[in-house]
């Protein structure tokens, strides 16, 4: 009995050596976990700004990639590099140099979007992935951003530190199929900007280079051309085919650059919407344009009616239609002597809001044309749900009229379609005789194009209107009404 208690008592002293070491071995399991974990992060997060690493972005990236190739979509690396952080560190202290560190990327994080990633390899690197974004012009305005962000000088231990860098930009699929030589030519090409000019940014690829700043110029040049009054109106009249006579005109906007020249609405009309002036302008054309058709009228004294275009961004402008009321009662103009001309585009994008303005257009009795009729959506079902007045088959159509089977019958089943819903048709682009002749027979209401007239100045429209007066029955402003006089 004595040998069985003793034995039991040993059993009990080895169990609780047992769970003592149990114990112990859990500590150091958790030990190992932390030190594992801890390795993990350092291996994925940058430490001191808590930031991707270059692994983390290398995965990023060629995820990204991946479903850019399977969606046929573009995406930018962005990869940046801090100048004199080694002169800081050795000047200042590391101390400095890591909270200028998280600071530069506190700044950038704040000009990217979520979706974005931001990654600090190590040193004075970032590199950014813009998954969404592939358009020169677009990546354009981040970098932009973020140089504009680090414009602030940063307050360090009471001095005031400016930092300064080069951006490199790579482009998927122009300069790389997969991560790796997006990154390197990102890099190759923030070396180009820093050998080029300190505190800058390049693309890799020269051409996106030249198209990004032609454009981020042009931008420029279009913003002073507001406060230079560089705009001014052309006119294009609109012939009756039945009747032989003038019955309307389109306004078309013009812009004489300084240096380039005479640049085509067609390249900075799409501008103007994108850095959102559109509407300022196209208020002014819209004032110019009335008050024009006013003044015509009263100096042939023949009706007429007066095209204006409207851009996208403008039939969603909240108050267009009290600037149309507006407009029409400051310049005296009778509503249905102003139409106004939408691309299918335009109309499609947004049925409700449509619907309302172009019903209150309606109401007051203003005219609407669709513009470019043919290139656009394929749905025809809008037609009915809006109050549409005309359709213009765009000039594509109507260059081989006379030689193209499917263009001649395209044009045919227009005028039919638009006559069966009791809308006019005009073709533009009319530019021989054989061409006007084709349309007549075919029913065509209106044309409009070089074979009628190009697009002139005010002066020479009252000439082509009213021959017998020699033009110059204008009333002469101090200032031309067709240059433009808006505040911005
Ligand atoms: P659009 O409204 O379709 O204007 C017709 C274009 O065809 C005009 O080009 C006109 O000059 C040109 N054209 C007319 N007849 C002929 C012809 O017989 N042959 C040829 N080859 N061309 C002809 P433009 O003036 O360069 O305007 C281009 C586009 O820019 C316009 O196309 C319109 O979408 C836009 N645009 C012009 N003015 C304005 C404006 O005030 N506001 C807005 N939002 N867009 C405008
Ligand atoms: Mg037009
Ligand atoms: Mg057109």
């Amino acid at each position: 009995m004595g040998d069985g208690s003793r034995t039991k008592e040993a059993l009990l002293a080895e169990l609780a050596a047992l769970r003592r070491r149990v114990t112990e071995l859990e500590a150091v399991k958790r030990e190992y976990e932390w030190v594992e974990e801890e390795l993990t992060k350092a291996h994925y997060y940058d430490p001191l700004t808590g930031l991707p690493s270059s692994t983390l972005f290398f995965n990023h990236l060629s995820q990204a990639v991946a479903l850019a190739r399977r969606n046929g979509r573009q995406l930018a690396v962005l990869f940046f590099s801090l100048d004199r952080l080694r002169l800081i560190n050795d000047n200042l202290g590391h101390q400095t140099g890591d909270l200028i560190l998280r600071e530069v990327a506190r700044r950038v994080a704040a000009c990217l979007r979520e979706s974005d990633v931001l990654a600090r390899p190590g040193r004075n690197e970032f590199m950014i992935l813009l998954p969404e974004t592939g358009r020169a012009e677009d990546v354009v305005l981040v970098a932009e951003r973020i140089f504009a962000a680090l414009d602030d000088p940063l307050v360090v231990q009471g001095q005031e530190l400016v930092v300064t860098g080069n951006l490199g930009v790579s482009v998927y699929p122009n300069d790389g199929a997969s991560a790796g030589p997006l990154i390197r030519h990102a890099y190759a090409a923030m070396c180009r900007a820093r050998d080029e000019g300190c505190d800058t940014y390049r693309f890799y690829s020269p051409r996106l280079n030249e198209r990004a700043f032609s454009r981020l110029m042009m931008e420029n040049s279009l913003r002073i051309a507001l406060q230079r009054e560089e705009f001014f109106l052309y006119y294009q009249p609109q012939m009756d085919v039945a009747s032989g006579r003038i019955v309307g005109v389109e306004a078309l906007l013009r812009w004489r650059h300084p240096e380039l020249g005479p640049v085509s609405p067609a390249e900075f009309v799409p501008i103007m919407e994108d850095i959102g002036l559109i509407v300022p302008l196209s208020e002014w054309v819209l004032r110019t344009a009335c008050a024009r058709n006013r003044a015509f009228q009263e100096a042939t004294a023949t009706p007429l009616r007066m095209a204006v275009n409207l851009s996208p961004r403008q039939l969603y402008q909240p108050d267009l239609v009290h600037i149309v009321r507006r407009v029409l009662e400051e310049t005296g103009l009778e509503p249905h002597c102003l139409e106004l001309e939408l691309t299918e585009g335009a109309l499609a994008r947004n049925v409700t809001t449509t619907t309302a303005t172009l019903g209150a257009l309606d109401n007051m009795g203003v005219k609407i044309a669709i513009d470019d009729f043919g290139m656009g959506y394929s749905s025809l079902s809008y037609l009915r749900h809006f109050p549409i007045d005309k359709l213009k088959i765009d000039k594509t159509f109507i260059d081989s009229i006379t030689t193209d089977h499917n263009n001649a019958a395209i044009s045919r089943t227009i005028i039919a379609l638009a006559h069966s819903l009791r809308l006019d048709v005009i073709a533009e682009g009319v530019e021989t005789e054989e061409q006007l002749e084709y349309l007549r027979a075919l029913g065509c209401n209106e044309v409009q194009g070089y074979l009628i007239s190009h697009p002139v100045c005010a002066d020479d429209l009252l000439r082509f209107l009213a021959p017998d007066t020699g033009g110059g029955l204008l009333p002469v402003a101090e200032r031309p009404l067709d240059t433009l006089d808006i505040q911005s």
